[in-house]
């Protein structure tokens, strides 16, 4: 029988898995809605989330909150998680073997929610869920389907904020990527708007508003 998202956060929170266990302060499973439309994956909860519990609360956690204002959601209409779902010690970048111990809370979270929309936050999530070699300069900007959802990559806030913030192009590109997240959303399910070739890499849709990359075919995993 399917567990509810409770249950399994209750599951995690004592989870032992990989060495994370013994520096975090918690674990910070995820926040929202359990069943969303909508689902933000980012890299791994930082100091601010470690000890409030909830992921993308500090300053990065602010530009999301005020990005999906923008596009008429509040943090309570989406569902927010990690590939990690406790802290690297100093923000160090994940090790390979603590993502293999760490997927199967976020495989269960997907498989739950439900979601129809994965937006991936930044290079790590992005390639990490499309398995891609590719940046997310290059892979943002369009809508990629996954195992019979969608996912739109955008740029990490945290980066933004780094570059410039308000101020800097990735921040326009970052408007424009939550623009399409509110097309996808408001867009029926299937067909997408557009098909294009694999080759495609960056070509705007004509009506300006959906963009597909084709991708293999779609396993039954979730
Ligand atoms: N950065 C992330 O990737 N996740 C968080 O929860 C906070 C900052």
């Amino acid at each position: 029988m399917t567990r509810t998202l409770a249950e399994v956060a209750a599951e995690a929170a004592g989870c032992t898995r990989c060495r994370l266990a013994e520096s975090r302060t918690q674990v910070v499973f995820g926040v929202g809605d359990p069943a969303a439309d909508l689902l933000f994956i980012g890299e791994a909860p930082g100091l601010h989330e470690d000890r409030q519990g909830e992921p993308f609360v500090g300053a990065a956690g602010q530009l999301l909150t005020r990005m999906l204002g923008e596009i008429g959601l509040r943090r309570e209409d989406v569902y927010i998680a990690n590939v990690l779902r406790c802290r690297p010690p100093g923000n160090r970048d994940p090790l390979p073997d603590e993502i293999e111990a760490c997927t199967p809370w976020l495989v269960e979270t997907i498989s739950i929610v439900q979601p129809t929309v994965i937006v991936t936050l930044g290079n790590f999530a992005t390639k990490f869920v499309l398995e891609t070699p590719r940046g997310i300069t290059s892979m943002r900007g369009c809508v990629y389907p996954w195992h019979g959802r969608r996912v739109i990559p955008t740029f990490h806030p945290a980066a933004i904020l780094h570059g410039g913030g308000e101020r800097s192009r990735q921040f326009q590109d970052l408007q424009d990527d939550f623009r399409l997240i509110r097309a996808t959303l408001d867009a029926p399910a299937a067909p997408a708007a557009v098909q294009l070739p694999p080759a495609r890499a960056a070509a705007q849709a004509p009506d300006g508003t959906v963009v597909v990359v084709p991708d293999e075919e779609q396993l039954e995993l979730f």
